[in-house]
């Protein structure tokens, strides 16, 4: 495939700084920090049978992610969400992963101060994205624990979503090599913090864990930890170490790509049940069935 040819597989629509536009069109200035030093904080909210998911939570994390990088925009959470719905109407789309973003934006022309920069909001919607194909979904994914490990907290509070994704993409280099589909990161000490785009949970004994430090704090991870609350399965947010892994007996991913996603390998060896587990299951279902739930889903009005 060419360039050209790429650009018109690309389905969607964009929000640029103010300005619309098909998402084939869609383009960052070169000079903005957001291309050339990952200097962005972005959110990732969907849409499921022409609703969006936990849309108003997808925009206060997204806003508390841009104070944590000292940026502001001239835009309030309403104006946010409807830009978001808009780039959906306008690229009628019923099934969509739908990205926002804020950029430190250019600089002033002979200055290298961030504080000077006009921050810049993108945004897009485009067709539905899966962490995992429908063949990995139905029986589970293979999971490598990468050697690569997450940058610290210390270094970059991940609870801000951020752009610098190489240490996950370069684990995911690591997990294709060794055979696997999707890989895991751990911290200094041997607990896993999350993977490229998701986070990890571990099931034991009907109880579940999921890590507390190192990792972002998905809206999948908040949704599985209402649901094990409301089906009265422990659910433990604490360090988990690797060695668990290989004692779990199911364990499964969380993302807004694509919702609950079953491991079923780890590290070339079967996992528990060696396909997905009833709870696993049962929060996979549950997870989809709360998308017509009124006090979480925003239905959007394409006709408007
Ligand atoms: N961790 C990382 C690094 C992510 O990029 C994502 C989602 O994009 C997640 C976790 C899961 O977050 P959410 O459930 O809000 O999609």
């Amino acid at each position: 495939m060419n360039a050209d040819d790429e650009l018109a597989a690309v389905k969607g629509f964009a929000f640029m700084d103010g300005r619309w536009s098909p998402l084939a069109e869609a383009s960052v200035p070169i000079l903005d920090r957001g291309f050339l030093r990952s200097d962005a904080t972005y959110d990732v909210a969907h849409v499921w049978k022409g609703r969006f998911f936990r849309l108003n939570d997808h925009v206060e994390r997204f806003q508390a992610s841009m104070a944590g990088l000292r940026m502001t925009l001239p835009y309030s959470a309403e104006d946010i969400a409807g830009i978001m719905i808009e780039c959906v109407r306008r690229a009628y789309l019923q099934d969509a992963f739908v990205l926002v973003a804020c950029t430190r934006g250019l600089p002033q022309p002979g200055t290298r101060d961030p504080r000077l920069c006009r921050n810049r909001l993108y945004a897009f919607a485009q067709p539905f994205v899966w962490i995992a194909d429908e063949q990995q979904r139905r029986d589970g994914v293979h999971m490598a624990l990468a050697k690569t490990r997450r940058i610290p907290s210390e270094s970059l509070d991940q609870r801000i979503k951020n752009f610098h994704w190489l240490d996950l993409t370069m684990s995911l280099f690591e997990a294709y090599d060794r055979g696997a589909t999707i890989s895991v990161l751990p911290d200094a000490d041997g607990n896993i913090t999350e993977g490229p785009g998701f986070n990890v949970f571990v099931v034991k004994d009907g109880a579940l864990a999921t890590p507390d430090h190192g990792m972002f704090e998905g809206i999948t991870r908040r949704t599985v930890i209402e649901i094990a609350a409301d089906l009265q399965l422990r659910c433990e947010v604490r360090r988990v170490h690797a060695d668990e892994i290989h004692a779990a007996d199911e364990i499964f991913m969380s993302t807004t790509a694509g919702g609950i996603t079953p491991v079923t390998r780890f590290d070339g060896r079967l996992l528990g049940y060696g396909r997905p587990g009833p709870i696993t299951t049962r929060i996979h279902d549950i997870y989809w069935q709360r998308h017509d739930d009124d006090a979480l889903s925003t239905p959007i009005d394409y006709a408007g």
